[in-house]
């Protein structure tokens, strides 16, 4: 059955009209390589430039700070094995939580097998880390910390501006997976106390397969894919054009809706958590009340299987996930789910539904209906 509702944001979002008609030409007539000297090179270098710019003033950043990737992933694995390298001869000691996403975690387990160590901070029942704990944990030979800006699961917003004013007093490199931030929330660089921050494109309405890296002017950043002086000698490959100008008009468009958008969204999510926590027993919001993204409801039921009911609610037309998309066809109880100690009774049953632009009420009402329906189904076994 096909997708009536699309519950699902947080995995990816559906490219726009406009961001695909601002593609087109690249995917077209404009095929020449950004590297060559005569005018059909140039163009493609003067419109990778010009979404350079752009993402660069949405993000209050400066252009050389930007640096394209195919992803979010990429993104996270660059920075952490990147700086991790290269301060190495200064420490091996990172910082990072339990409930980053795994391109993160996966990363710091790379490093530890080669001889780094990275200790996982815990977070609270809400999912927050604190800036306090994060202090505590920094020793003589910490060179990074990395700490999501709002996470893909359950939706809490950590307090990274916090952080970063105690990191940056101490002179500590900083990154976040602002991967479900960005085009969400607002994020200046110019305010906030952040030295790297990841990015991907498919998050915002934007193609899939590219994505950003910021990292701030002076800070460490070595090359990643060596070969060609393509991004300033650091991400060697001649460059997904078409993806990088379809990124810039997506974060454009979001930037430019954000002050409607936020506000719908947030109060979509509010009823939606209203309607459930009054018409649903033995069921929990999972994150935090309002420290969360726009976007975001994730519940565990009492009692209940979450791959069922997502075979359940596709049947009503409903697409939605069980911890994250990248854990699917594993009924393992996912990592942040563990990380915030829910009950064992609820832990199995947790469903992540997020919003987006196009959401609207009748969807989360007709979402809640059918959630009611195949709870009692399930419950009745
Ligand atoms: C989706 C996501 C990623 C991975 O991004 P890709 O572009 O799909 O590689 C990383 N971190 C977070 C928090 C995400 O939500």
């Amino acid at each position: 059955m096909s997708c009536r509702i699309y519950m699902d944001h947080a995995a990816t979002t559906e490219m726009l009209p406009e961001v695909r008609e601002a593609m087109e030409p690249y995917l077209r007539e404009e095929y020449g390589n950004a590297s060559t000297s005569y005018d059909m090179g140039v163009r493609m270098h003067d419109a990778i430039e010009e979404a350079r710019e752009k993402i660069a003033w949405v993000i209050d950043a400066q252009p050389e700070e930007i640096f394209f990737t195919s992803g979010g992933s990429e993104s996270d694995n660059w920075v952490i094995k990147s700086v991790a390298g290269e301060k190495k001869n200064s420490g091996k000691h990172l910082i990072t939580t339990r409930i980053e996403h795994h391109a993160v975690l996966r990363s710091c387990q790379y490093l530890e097998s080669l001889g780094y160590e990275v200790t996982y901070l815990d977070v609270d029942d809400y999912g927050l880390v604190s800036a306090k704990e994060v202090v505590h944990a920094l020793r003589e030979d910490t060179t990074l910390v990395s700490v999501m800006t709002g996470n893909n699961e359950i939706g809490t917003i950590e307090p990274i501006a916090d952080i970063g004013a105690q990191l940056r007093a101490r002179g500590i490199a900083f990154h976040t997976d602002a991967v479900q931030a960005v085009g969400q929330i607002p994020l200046s660089m110019m305010r906030l106390p952040v030295d790297y921050l990841s990015a991907s494109a498919h998050k915002f309405h934007g193609p899939k397969g590219v994505g950003f890296l910021y990292a701030r002017k002076n800070q460490d950043l070595s090359s990643f894919i060596h070969g060609g002086s393509q991004e300033r000698g650091k991400r060697a490959g001649t460059e997904n054009v078409a993806g990088i100008v379809g990124m810039a008009q997506a974060l454009v468009i979001a930037a430019q809706e954000m002050p409607y958008t936020r506000g719908k969204i947030t109060r979509l999510r509010n009823y939606f958590a209203e309607r459930v926590r009054h018409e649903i027993p033995n069921i929990r919001l999972n994150g935090h009340p309002y420290k969360r993204l726009p976007g975001n409801v994730n519940f565990s039921i009492e009692g209940i299987d979450a791959t069922a009911l997502l075979v359940l609610l596709e049947e009503e037309g409903i697409c939605a996930s069980a911890g994250s998309a990248c854990n699917t066809g594993q009924t393992r109880i996912s990592h942040v789910i563990e990380a915030i100690r829910v009950p064992e009774n609820y832990a199995a049953g947790s469903v992540r539904f997020t919003m987006g632009r196009d959401t609207t009420r009748r969807d989360v009402d007709a979402c809640v209906d059918a959630l009611k329906r195949c709870v009692i189904i399930l419950r009745q076994g």
